[in-house]
């Protein structure tokens, strides 16, 4: 499973409890941050992909790259998308978790765009003479931020303390330092916020902490007896 984030700590707070799960099922889980956070009003670029790799050891990650792209102003162009082709290629994810397709921060939609364009190059045959074609078979968009009906929810209550550590891994953005103002919540209010958005998700499948995916396509059920949730 590999989810393609705009930036470090975007996962941490969208999909990171999924990926967790991922991982303690015996799956390899990695994220793919398109950039460093080089706009971001606090820390530097290095710093923020130390304290990612810091998250992803918290996360349980097989594997965590970033590919430096400029941050605030990412780019679909092609070389964009040939970069993320080759390392789809590489990591042949059997899914890939985009950010939702429409969001606020311009990075996060462009994001969703390019991730979707890469999976669907990364399957061309003819598309370089280096490397084995290879197509993810699933994409979820991470929806938690969008207010949209989700497709699906995941049970992250199990995981809900580890993916918070994860994301208080990021010192330069969630410590408590003054730099950059009412911007940046501190951490009990980073916390309550998190907590109060999962709780939000895991009570419409009656668990405490949840999170919410996006599908385009329409989900085959093997065992309608055997489905989850309650309809009444
Ligand atoms: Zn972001």
């Amino acid at each position: 499973m590999l989810a393609i984030a705009a930036h470090p700590d975007d996962v941490e707070q969208t999909c990171g409890g999924t990926l967790i799960r991922a991982a303690e099922a015996g799956y390899r889980a990695g994220v793919l941050d398109l950039t460093a956070g080089d706009m971001g009003t606090r820390g530097t670029p290095e710093l923020r992909i130390e304290e990612s790799d810091a998250a992803a050891k918290h996360m349980l990650l097989a594997w965590r790259g970033n590919v430096r792209f400029p941050d605030a102003r990412l780019e679909n162009t092609l070389t964009a998308r040939m970069t993320l082709a080759v390392k789809i290629r590489e990591l042949k994810p059997r899914v890939v978790i985009l950010p939702y397709w429409t969001g606020r921060h311009p990075d996060h939609y462009r994001c969703a765009e390019m991730g979707y364009e890469a999976c669907f190059l990364a399957g061309l045959k003819k598309l370089d003479e280096y490397s084995e074609p290879h197509r993810p078979q699933k994409i979820l968009y991470a929806s938690l931020y969008a207010d949209v009906k989700p497709s699906f929810i995941v049970d992250i209550s199990a995981q809900f303390e580890r993916r918070m550590t994860a994301l208080l891994s990021y010192v330069s953005q969630y410590g408590n330092t003054s730099e950059g103002g009412d911007l940046f919540p501190q951490e009990g209010e980073i916390r309550e916020r998190l907590a109060a958005i999962a709780r939000f998700y895991g009570n419409q499948i009656g668990v405490k902490y949840g999170e919410p995916f996006v599908v385009k396509e329409a989900i085959e059920i093997e065992d309608v007896v055997a489905m989850k949730g309650r309809s009444i």
